[in-house]
């Protein structure tokens, strides 16, 4: 039997079978076989998701050869691209067609599938998860046929599909709506957590994006603020922190150490409050601690699962090293998190069970049920996912 593991190395599975998808045929092809022998399929992206999506006896598929720009559309602003297309691949293209994302996460190696699955996000107040970008999607149903939905076609399976989390289908294309092209520039510096707090909400809505990490056993905090330029892209590309370039070059980090984490999404108004009390925790009971508390945010949306549904949202993540027992850690900062409203971010570590979840969103009972209508019999959920069934 293969082994996978998931890009930290903390999850492991020894599937029946590690499937390489070729084509869309191949993966109707895959769905009938595993349909009639009542196997479990989940898709994996980049494997970059630290919660146990993928993980999986029986078949785990991945669609890496599935990759690259079906279309572009310079005047509608929109690209339909292959689902196993990673982030930092779509940059370049995309620039070259006039187009571009709108926003992106902290790193770029996922695969478009895999970040749109979990509602990936980047920063912002005006700026919304890659979820909420998705306007078309095609997939591969658990009855073998290849279906597309948007806003004007199958719209119900779109509109509870755009966080799919592999729930319903093999993702093999998605029509994704951007903007023009542009360029950032990032200014990045260090000042004491609570000056960056109490210059929160101005530099929040004055910067395109804007975030900062606070690193425990010191009272300071690495802010970055990032801004559309006009000017020309300096190249070699600066190191992090002051950056000018076209925004796929500037908004990607290189983050190589293994960790886990665990995120939340806040009300906005409950940002700076849970920031304190994370940092009361540290201070108080977990000194030893040293990975840094990651603060950013992000515009409400209209997206089922996602942690922004119809509320103005920041964000605030913990990491620990992968070779570390993060749970008591984890469990600990959990505990404030929901003290303040929180909803955990899909691709990240979380001890909530079903009732919670379904009291995080209010779109919960909506998005089983158009699930379990393309897949009633559950071939595209393993143990995890069952386990947070209605
Ligand atoms: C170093 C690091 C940095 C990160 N930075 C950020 C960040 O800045 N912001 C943020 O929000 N998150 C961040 N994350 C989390 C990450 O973006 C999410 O976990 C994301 O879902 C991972 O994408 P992936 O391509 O690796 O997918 P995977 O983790 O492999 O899979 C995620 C989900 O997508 C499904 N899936 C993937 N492809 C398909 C397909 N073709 N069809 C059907 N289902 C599919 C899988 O079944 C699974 O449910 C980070 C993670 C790491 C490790």
């Amino acid at each position: 039997m293969p082994n996978w593991s998931n890009w930290s190395g903390k999850l492991k599975a020894r599937p029946q079978s590690l499937y390489h998808l070729r084509s869309e045929e191949d993966a109707q092809a895959i769905v009938s076989m595993a349909a009639n022998k009542k196997q479990c399929i989940r898709v994996a992206g980049a494997t970059h998701s630290h919660a146990p999506l993928v993980v999986n006896d029986d078949l785990i598929i991945d669609p890496q050869a599935l990759s690259g720009i079906v279309s572009t559309d310079k005047k509608a602003q929109t690209a339909t691209v292959w689902a196993g297309t990673r982030i930092y691949a779509l940059g370049k293209p995309l620039q070259d067609a006039g187009l571009a994302l709108f926003n992106q996460g902290d790193i770029d190696q996922q695969a478009i599938a895999g970040a749109t699955a979990t509602g990936t996000h980047g920063t912002g107040t005006t700026l919304k998860n890659l979820s909420s970008t998705v306007i078309g999607t095609r997939f591969v149903l658990a009855n073998g046929e290849i279906v597309n939905c948007s806003a004007s076609n199958n719209a119900d399976l779109w509109e509870a599909s755009r966080l799919h989390l592999g729930a319903f289908g093999i993702v093999t294309q998605l029509t994704l709506q951007l903007r023009p092209a542009y360029r950032l520039k990032e200014n990045a510096s260090v000042a004491p957590l609570e000056k960056i707090l109490g210059e929160l909400d101005h530099n929040t809505l004055n910067n395109r994006h804007y975030e900062f990490f606070w690193h425990p056993q010191s009272d300071e905090a690495s802010t970055k603020a990032i801004n559309e330029t006009d000017e020309p892209p300096q190249y070699p590309l600066a190191e992090e922190g002051s950056r000018c370039a076209w925004n796929h070059e500037v908004l990607p980090n290189y983050r190589p150490h293994k960790h886990t984490e665990m995120e939340y999404s806040l009300p906005s108004s409950e940002g700076p409050a849970c920031m304190r009390a994370i940092q009361r925790l540290l201070t108080t009971k977990f000194r030893d601690v040293r990975w840094p508390v990651e603060y950013r945010t992000m515009a409400a949306d209209d997206v089922w699962l996602s942690t922004g549904y119809q509320r103005q949202t920041v964000t605030i993540s913990v990491h620990q090293d992968v070779r570390v027992d993060e749970e008591p850690y984890y469990r600990a900062c959990e505990e404030i998190f929901l003290a303040f409203g929180g909803r955990p971010h899909w691709g990240k570590v979380h001890y909530l069970g079903e009732q919670q979840l379904n009291s995080c969103h209010d779109k919960w009972q909506h998005w089983w049920q158009a699930r379990d209508l393309v897949d009633p019999e559950g071939i595209f959920l393993n143990k995890f996912l069952k386990g947070l069934r209605p």
